[in-house]
């Protein structure tokens, strides 16, 4: 397998029908569903990707695994490989922190406690937000948000579809931008964990834990990321997701020395929402990406040797 990115592949993409299909072999570890703020349900987006030539996607809904049994099993009926995955903000500034959970134990009880403590926090925080957009002069109603959801986990991203479609705002952007992003008028404050308690479930729950998106975190300059992520290293972070549609080519070749440094795996995936501006696409962002399936069976040793290293500590034999 060639090393995986941008920069380094020459395996061409080729076009179908004008339609841009992947080669055999590559993947996306960064999906939404609608069991979050995605828009494709878990089987939509599972059948959406093999038809793009995918070798396997791992679904990384917001603090919610609602969506993977329902990936898994229509992975299992058409024959393609779903990874079960997550992704939690974390306690973080100036910027914000999501970390990645791949190949979770989806019924391991500690997952499951801590998710279902942050479904009760995003459902106190979410009436507290229509009150505010009310106390604006904005006429919305809980039961719209719920809606425009689509039966899934309610977020921010809903309340700005509600209030682009009855024209409170022209755009998805001023949405957030006049309302709902930190600082703004109706923006209420979100239960997290720490990137401590985040990594130590997901590890838990036999998940391998990897960055998200470290250009999101607003930190000032290499050693004052690397001084972070050291600190992540120490928490039982396993990998940093390297290769991403909004990360520059300098960020890419930054992050990816650190990786490196400090024996981490480098992972990648579009964030793809399947409501994207500017032709993001699964698989291959905008034209830039190719995920080799190498990663993920970097990602299944890893989770492996950690399984072992479990068990022997905790004194059970491997014979
Ligand atoms: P929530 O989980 O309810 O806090 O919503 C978080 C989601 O809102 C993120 O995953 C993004 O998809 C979206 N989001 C957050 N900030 C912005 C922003 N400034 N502009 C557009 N979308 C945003
Ligand atoms: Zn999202
Ligand atoms: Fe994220
Ligand atoms: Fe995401």
């Amino acid at each position: 397998m060639p090393a995986t990115g941008r920069y380094q592949s020459s395996i061409p993409l080729f076009y179908k029908n004008g339609v841009k299909i992947i080669m055999m072999g590559y993947v996306d570890l960064h999906l939404h569903t609608t069991a979050s703020d995605g828009v494709l349900s878990p089987s939509e987006i599972v059948r959406y990707a093999k038809t793009k030539g995918l070798q396997a996607i791992a679904i990384t809904d917001h603090d919610t695994i609602e969506g993977l049994e329902e990936g898994i099993s229509e992975g299992e009926r058409i024959g393609f490989e779903v990874i079960p995955g997550i992704e939690i903000s974390a306690e973080h500034s100036p910027g914000s922190m999501h970390i990645l959970g791949f190949f979770l134990d989806i019924h391991h009880p500690l997952l499951n406690e801590r998710l279902a403590y942050l479904q009760k926090a995003r459902a106190e925080r979410n009436p507290k937000i229509v009150q505010k957009l009310n106390r604006l002069g904005i006429d919305i109603t809980f039961d719209e948000v719920l809606k425009a959801s689509g039966g899934g986990q309610v977020g921010r991203p809903h309340f700005a579809n509600v209030l682009l479609q009855k024209k409170y705002v022209r755009s998805f952007k001023e949405a957030f931008d006049r309302f709902l992003k930190k600082g703004a008028s109706a923006y209420v404050d979100k239960l997290r964990f720490t990137s401590k308690e985040a990594i130590h479930f997901i590890n838990e729950a036999k998940g391998v834990a990897v960055l998200a998106h470290p250009n999101t975190l607003g930190m000032n300059g290499y050693s004052e990321l690397e001084k972070l992520i050291l600190r992540l290293v120490q928490e039982g972070l396993r990998g940093i997701e390297v290769y991403y549609p909004e990360h520059s080519s300098s960020e890419v070749a930054q992050y990816k020395t650190i990786a490196e440094r400090h024996g981490l795996l480098a992972t990648g995936g579009t964030d793809y929402h399947g409501i994207e501006k500017n032709g993001l696409d699964i698989g291959v962002g905008r034209g830039e990406m190719e995920i080799p399936y190498s990663i993920v069976e970097n990602l299944k040793a890893i989770r492996n040797r950690s399984l072992s290293a479990y068990a022997e500590d905790n004194g059970f034999s491997r014979r």
